[in-house]
């Protein structure tokens, strides 16, 4: 039995990654994700075939980390939870995060001599967000993101590699030891955990409507393959996720948006947000987009930010550094765009390679031009060879001084010496929407007059004001599994 249950799991983590990689690209270039050979889960659409009214305690939009973690803590408290999820599988762009989860004061970091505390986290999450966060959210986010990791890892997960990604002041990004993708390993726990607890995950599956009576949430709307039904509930989380892929969305919000890449997956369309405003919901920061600085244009696929945080450069067209590299993402997505033709590369060596697994999977897809030689890499980039030798050795010239004369970049902690040498294009695509529903500190949502709008809750990348005017990396997945558990134990509170 034990044997059965681990050749399930290890099933199971197959199939997430194969949908990782296949659908870590853009929404335009990936088609649909039957064709990324994408998973279905066990309760997925061959057996809802009928589409016939149901009732439950607790329903929940969106099987992506946000939604994943309230439902578990739901079932913690003793309720029966359904999760609806409009693709065939689960994941969300929680699937795709690669760079790790942010808090401080974990026993990983302990580990590692590390120190760090909620109050440093918190200054750097207000300071990234050009402090228009909300900073009682923002207060919960840090003071409770250390427990949020721990309890992942009592559910199994491997959160033991610490680094910095942009914005951070210390080391606090969490992900699997040596650097793997953090995204796909957290749905897999995550999923797992709830397939134990008897958590029904209804995959092909969107909620279309959320249902009100009386000024109370009395469950939701969805269509599946076999047409219309309602499942009633006590209380609805809208778990959907952020907007990222719905152009229409983010060009309403933000012009200057047209014609940029996303990061997004294809169900990233704001629906939670929609179908919650339609009922009275209130929103908040829906103009604050953020794009990531280092997506590869011609696939565009997201390079992590942890290829900075573990000491790579940018340098522009014409070999040159301009900008510190782990500013947060709005300065240097903006700095980018004032380069030639509006991209650069990443430059690093080898000893960074081998520091960060991720980096494979870029390698694999072509994305990756190498040198043996700093002087065959200028070559092959199409660069003056004396002008990145000379970048690189003043940079690793500020390394040994431990000072960033140029640009002020505080973590130089690797110089970029051993060859081969490495390149990869990127520039800006869209990333995150900080905008969303508006939430008290138990993720009830609100209303426009700012009042508790009874029975609906609201968690992850689909809620605003968190992150303020630009989310730190790292800061999402931390987001998402402190405030999702606060619904489910909300919602246990509330029953
Ligand atoms: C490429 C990439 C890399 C990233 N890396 C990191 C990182 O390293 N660290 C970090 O902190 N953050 C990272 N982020 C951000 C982070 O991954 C997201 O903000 C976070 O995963 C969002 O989680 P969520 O649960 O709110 O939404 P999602 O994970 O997107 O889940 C929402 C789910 O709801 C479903 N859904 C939507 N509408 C409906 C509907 N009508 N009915 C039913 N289901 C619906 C969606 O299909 C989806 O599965 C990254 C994001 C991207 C795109």
């Amino acid at each position: 039995m034990k044997l059965m249950k681990k050749i399930a799991l290890l099933l199971i983590f197959f199939m997430l990654m194969t949908a990782f990689v296949a659908c870590n690209g853009t929404t335009d270039e990936e088609g649909t994700e039957e064709e990324n050979g994408a998973v279905d889960t066990e309760n997925g659409d061959q057996e809802d075939s009928a589409a016939e009214d149901r009732e439950t305690d607790v329903v929940i939009i969106g099987a992506g980390g946000a939604g994943l973690a309230a439902a578990l803590e739901a079932r913690e408290a003793g309720h029966e939870v359904v999760v609806v999820e409009k693709m065939s599988f689960v994941g969300g762009n929680t699937l795709r995060a690669t760079g790790g989860m942010n808090a401080a004061g974990t026993s990983a970091q302990e580990a590692l001599d590390i120190e760090d505390s909620w109050e440093t986290h918190y200054e750097d999450t207000m300071t990234g967000g050009q402090d228009k966060n909300n900073p009682e959210l923002v207060e919960i986010l840090t003071q409770n993101a250390a427990d949020a990791v721990e309890w992942l890892i009592g559910m199994g997960a491997d959160l033991s590699d610490v680094g910095r990604l942009g914005g951070s002041s210390v080391d606090r990004t969490h992900r699997p030891t040596g650097g793997a993708a953090v995204g796909p390993h957290l749905v897999q726990v995550l999923s797992t955990n709830a397939e134990d607890e008897g958590i029904e995950i209804l995959t092909s599956t969107e909620a279309v409507e959320i249902l009100e009576e009386d000024g109370r949430i009395v469950g939701i709307v969805v269509q599946n393959g076999d047409g219309e039904y309602t499942i009633s509930a006590k209380a609805v989380v809208v778990a959907t996720g952020g907007f990222g892929s719905n152009t229409t969305m983010l060009v309403d919000y933000d012009e200057s948006l047209e014609g940029f890449g996303t990061t997004n997956h294809p169900g990233a369309e704001g629906d939670g947000i929609t179908m919650a405003q339609s009922i009275g919901a209130a929103l908040i920061d829906m103009e604050e987009i953020q794009t990531h600085p280092t997506v590869n244009p011609e696939e565009n696929y997201m390079i992590t930010e942890a290829v900075r945080g573990n000491g790579a450069i940018l340098v522009n067209l014409e070999g040159e550094r301009f900008v510190n590299e782990l500013g947060t993402r709005d300065v240097v997505s903006e700095a980018t765009l004032d380069q030639t033709e509006g991209y650069s590369y990443l430059v690093f060596d080898h000893d960074l390679r081998e520091s960060l697994s991720a980096i494979e999977g870029y390698v694999d897809r072509g994305l990756v031009t190498e040198g043996e030689t700093l002087e065959e890499l200028a070559e092959a980039l199409g660069m003056d060879t004396g002008v990145l030798e000379n970048t690189v050795t003043n940079y690793n010239d500020f390394v040994d001084a431990g000072a960033d004369e140029d640009f002020g970049r505080e973590d130089l902690e690797t110089s970029i010496s051993e060859g081969p040498f490495y390149g990869i294009a990127v520039g800006p695509a869209v990333h995150h929407t900080m905008g969303g529903l508006q939430i008290n500190e138990r993720t009830q949502v609100l209303n426009e007059e700012g009042d508790v709008i009874e029975g609906l809750y609201a968690v992850g990348e689909t809620v605003g004001g968190i992150h303020g005017a630009n989310r730190l990396g790292g800061n999402a997945l931390a987001d998402l599994i402190v405030f999702g558990r606060i619904a489910g134990q909300s919602i246990g509170e509330d029953l």
